[in-house]
């Protein structure tokens, strides 16, 4: 038997989104490749998934592709999950793929939760055409640098940010991008989910959110507006 890598997606949250045929495919492989043992751990618990786990992350990856393709060559298959959603979407995987795909293995990808999508589908923003930004850098002059690049761009901005920098990444979104239609996208899957649908504005604190704790997608509608075309 063939060797091959499944790239699975996993909840963003709620541990009630996942696909049968995720579940089905992390009982068949021979290894999980995941960012956090502890983390993925719980996971498969929930599900009654004994597997052995083996921890691959932006520091290691590298030398963990070797290792692993090395298993594939065996005939062994392997799953990548990452902590949230789907593996390789600001997630590490990038460079373990390259490196099956070169060793001529197969990789196949077992869809299901992506916060970028989750968000954009409900955002109300335009769907036709998106860019998805990911996560900016976090000093503040390089992050007004790459705002500034976006700024005439027509298409929905899809950006990821960590809940300790929220507040500033929005403040400083408004200097440049001014009352530009935005959503921000918090706690998705989770009790605690809300949306916010409205314009940027010059402090964040004024929003009308429940809490700022927990995570967000936050969205700028493209340069040219916030209406989407019918289609
Ligand atoms: N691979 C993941 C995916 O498919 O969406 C993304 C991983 S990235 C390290 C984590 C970022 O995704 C968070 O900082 C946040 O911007 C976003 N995110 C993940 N889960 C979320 C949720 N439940 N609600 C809102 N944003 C979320």
């Amino acid at each position: 038997m063939k060797g091959k890598l499944y790239l699975i997606a996993t909840p963003i949250g709620n541990l009630k989104d996942i696909t049968l045929r995720a579940l089905e495919t992390l009982k068949a492989v021979d290894l999980v490749a995941c960012e956090d043992t502890r983390h993925s751990l719980k996971l498969l618990q929930a599900y009654e998934i004994q597997k052995p786990l083996l921890s691959l992350h932006e520091h290691n990856e590298a030398r963990r592709a070797a290792g692993l393709v090395a298993k594939l060559n065996e005939g062994r298959s392997v799953a990548l999950i990452s902590d949230a959603g789907t593996p390789l979407i600001s997630d590490p995987g990038f460079r373990l793929v390259g490196a099956v795909l070169e060793a001529g293995f197969d990789v196949e990808a077992v869809p299901g939760p992506c916060a970028a999508v989750n968000a954009l589908v409900a955002s109300g923003l335009p769907t036709d055409a998106f860019y998805f930004v990911g996560f900016l850098p976090p000093k503040s002059a390089a992050r007004r640098r790459r705002f500034e690049a976006l700024k005439e761009f027509p298409s929905t901005l899809i950006f990821y940010e960590s809940p300790h920098r929220i507040q500033k990444f929005l403040a400083e979104a408004y200097e440049i991008f001014g009352p530009r239609p935005a959503v921000l996208a918090r706690e998705m899957t989770k009790k605690f989910e809300e949306f916010y649908r409205g314009p940027l504005v010059s402090d964040p604190l004024a929003l009308p959110l429940r809490s700022w704790k927990g995570e967000f997608v936050v969205l700028l509608a493209g340069a040219g507006g916030a209406r989407a075309e019918a289609r």
